[in-house]
């Protein structure tokens, strides 16, 4: 997959190139990260970028020339990028837009500035995209987010320890929760369950948090997720308040 993001600051991307697993996606050639600077594509002697704002009103806009002749010189490299611009009121980003976005080849990302960009630079975009009702001072961290969320989703760059399928979102609930050594700390205890090395127990345990988890911070989670009847026999018990020993009494099971 290769990335194009269109910057009048290419150089804000050197650091989250450069650590964990994007680098290494970048290393291992999975993906490519591009920045287009757009004073590259302007003809005035001092680069311009940014012209005022017809009709009034304070602040200054992205210009449509810079943006489009960087679209043009992209399109000499991919036949048929998947434009997004970065934008307060776009579509919200989620794991569900960057699972789609994780299946095209080529991606262009422009990074507004100031007030925004020329409207007229919509007519190349194929998606508007936020990351959140708040106002950023520029898309540059807006693509760092949907980058990396991305990224971590194409084929192989996750090795199996960092396996996706146990991230929060992935199956549509939260993730459980994780402990490592020691087995007791200043008095908190590793559940029990967990170093019983009964592999079926501990995956409903899990399964049981997942729930759990997923009805206490996000409820809403839970009128979306695939559930199945085993789910929905836990959830009965996580609605009455019960605890995983209260559900396993009930099941009989392990
Ligand atoms: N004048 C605009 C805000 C401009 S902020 C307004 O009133 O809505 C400058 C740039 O930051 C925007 O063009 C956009 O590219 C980026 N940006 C700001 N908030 C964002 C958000 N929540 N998600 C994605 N991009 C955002």
């Amino acid at each position: 997959m290769r990335f194009f993001v269109f910057t009048i600051f290419p150089g804000y991307f050197d650091c989250f190139k450069n650590y964990g697993i994007v680098s290494k996606a970048i290393k291992s050639g999975k993906v490519e990260i591009n920045t287009v600077n757009l004073r590259d594509f302007t003809e005035d002697k001092h680069r311009t970028v940014d012209d005022v704002v017809y009709g009034g009103g304070p602040g200054m806009l992205l210009k449509p020339e810079p943006i489009f002749k960087a679209y043009d010189y992209v399109k000499t490299i991919s036949k048929n990028p998947y434009v997004l611009i970065t934008e307060p009121w776009g579509r919200r980003f989620d794991q569900e837009f960057a699972k789609e976005l994780s299946q095209k080849q080529d991606i262009v990302i422009i990074c507004g500035r100031y007030e925004g960009v020329d409207e007229r630079v919509k007519s190349i975009v194929d998606e508007e995209v936020s990351i959140g009702d708040f106002i950023l001072s520029g898309g540059e961290p807006a693509a760092v987010v949907i980058m990396d969320s991305v990224v971590r989703l194409i084929p192989q760059v996750l090795s199996e320890e960092e396996s996706l399928k146990v991230d929060s979102f992935s199956d549509g609930l939260l993730g459980y929760p994780n402990y490592t050594r020691p087995p007791e700390f200043r008095g908190m205890k590793v559940p029990e369950v967990l170093l019983s090395g009964n592999h079926k127990l501990i995956s409903l345990w899990r399964r049981f948090m997942q729930l759990k988890k997923t009805y206490e911070k996000r409820p809403d989670l839970l009128e979306k997720a695939v559930l199945s009847l085993e789910d929905k026999k836990m959830l009965e018990y996580i609605y009455k308040g019960k605890n995983f020993e209260d559900y396993l009494k009930g099941e009989k099971i392990a």
